[in-house]
């Protein structure tokens, strides 16, 4: 049997235990979007390139394509790995999880690659509970599920003041089609999203935060995620139970 080898450099979104010897991961890669794939004999102490399959980590890869999984020939480290604390993984894990289940196997993407190498690299050195709400921000246009943010989703028209967001309708709503399923979104929360998507994570600029736009925001952002993939994130979980 021949298989098709190809190189890319990848950043890993997830890794699995598999079978008894073997990793199962999840990659972003520059060049050919989400893949994932299968590392025989990754969990022998013996295979160096295994022990390199680990969250986060930036590696230049070789993979066999498979019909059914990619499996991986060779790795090497581009970059020592970030030494993330709990809390810095666990909001790099809410990067990952979201772009995982917003993208497609196999369907290239270089910003997106770019986004999640740059915000791993930021979280370590800046507020990481930011950094991933701005990432979210940005995935979600990236993706092409960016909710209305500019006028009323439901009557089109221009918004100022208090406005609301409607999870389902996927956008803000006006003060007159508010009908009270809707979130608060109010002038602060908003003017911190448009901080956020426009945020340099290769040169960021200092802004002011308030504590309640920013829960506003990350509730709409979440409870908006989740409603889209339609199942429970479980890194929310996981800082839910860190307390963060
Ligand atoms: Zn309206």
């Amino acid at each position: 049997m021949s298989s098709t080898v190809y190189q890319d450099e990848v950043i890993i979104l997830k890794v699995k235990d598999w079978q008894t010897a073997d990793k199962y991961a999840v990659c972003f890669s520059r060049a050919h979007g989400k893949v994932p794939f299968i590392a025989y004999g990754a969990r022998y102490a013996r295979t160096t390139g295994g022990r390199l399959i680990q969250p986060f980590a930036l590696l230049d890869v070789q993979l066999y394509s498979g019909k059914r999984l990619d499996s991986l020939k060779t790795c090497e480290l581009i970059a020592l790995p970030q030494q993330l604390d709990i809390k810095q993984m666990a909001y790099a894990s809410v990067i990952a999880e979201v772009t995982e289940a917003l993208t497609e196997e196999h369907q290239p993407q270089e910003d997106v690659y770019e986004l999640l190498v740059s915000a791993v690299n930021l979280l370590v050195r800046n507020n990481p509970r930011l950094v991933a709400l701005s990432a979210l921000c940005k995935l979600l246009v990236l993706t092409g599920f960016a909710p209305v943010y500019d006028v009323c989703v439901n009557c089109g028209k221009e918004v100022t003041g208090n406005t609301f967001f409607s999870v389902v309708q996927g956008g803000l709503i006006c003060e007159d089609c508010h009908g009270g399923e809707e979130l608060l979104f109010d002038s602060g929360a908003r003017k911190m999203l448009e901080e956020l998507l426009v945020l340099d994570f290769n040169d960021p600029q200092p802004f002011t935060v308030r504590g309640g736009d920013l829960m506003q925001l990350e509730q709409i952002l979440y409870r908006f995620i989740v409603y889209q993939i339609d199942k429970p994130l479980k890194s929310l979980s996981f800082l839910a139970q860190l307390g963060l």
